[in-house]
């Protein structure tokens, strides 16, 4: 009796839960993408992070989803994301399938790969908005602070070691136990990400200068979802 009285209470909210949310099954297409500005989409990464935050994410018809986007794709954005699990990309910004392209490394430094990556985004798949995304708590950068020498570890945490250096005029203790400093070295290993964009992509500077797409960088804080954009 009290089992069947489980089932039906489990019945009656799987119900309450088709009535309440209609997934999503629409996929971007050519023409929305084509009509969408930089900014616009910056919002909308705004608006689904405060989705995201409240638990309301969009709740999405993935098989259908995948179906539609099968064709072709026509992404909003290219982020570069640190590879760390606590910080699901796509989730943070209540993005589903065919929205967003990612590029994820350790450290969400800049190299050949990722800015080739960057320009097929932008360039040749239309992609508005460039955004590298650093986040508390970041391991690699606290690697980098730690100077920390192990196998091919070693040769990642190079590409963060600017970031250090650029970070020698905090005041106060510079060490990776202290959270402040790890997190200054984080916004300054985003803004040197952003300084090399600019430097070694002409192409993704050029599209900038244009107002064709906006380059721009943000810190994730772990403990809340919250994002900090950075100047
Ligand atoms: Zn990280």
């Amino acid at each position: 009796m009290a089992l069947m009285a489980v089932f039906l209470i489990s019945c009656n909210q799987g119900n309450k839960q088709e009535e309440k949310t209609q997934p999503v099954s629409h996929v971007m297409t050519k023409e929305e993408q084509i009509r969408l500005t930089p900014d616009e989409v910056l919002q909308q990464f705004i608006d689904g992070n405060k989705r995201f935050r409240r638990g309301i994410t969009t709740v999405r018809d993935h098989s259908e989803q995948v179906r539609k986007s099968a064709p072709g794709q026509f992404p909003k954005a290219v982020i570069l994301s640190c590879l760390d699990s606590r910080v699901p990309v796509e989730d943070v910004f209540d993005q589903g399938l065919g929205d967003v392209f990612v590029g994820r490394v350790a450290g969400n430094f800049v190299n050949e790969d990722q800015l080739g990556s960057m320009e097929f985004a932008c360039k040749l798949a239309g992609a508005k908005l460039v955004l590298v995304m650093g986040h508390q708590h970041c391991g690699a950068i606290k690697g980098a602070i730690d100077d920390v020498k192990l196998g091919n570890i070693t040769a990642m945490l190079a590409k963060i070691k600017p970031a250090v250096k650029m970070s020698q005029d905090f005041q106060g203790k510079k060490i990776s136990k202290n959270d402040e400093y790890v997190k200054y070295v984080a916004e300054n290993n985003v803004k040197y990400a952003i300084q090399q964009i600019r430097e070694k992509s002409p192409i993704l500077k050029e599209m900038e200068d244009k107002g064709e797409i906006k380059i721009v960088g943000v810190f994730y804080n772990l403990t809340d979802g919250t994002l900090e954009f950075l100047k």
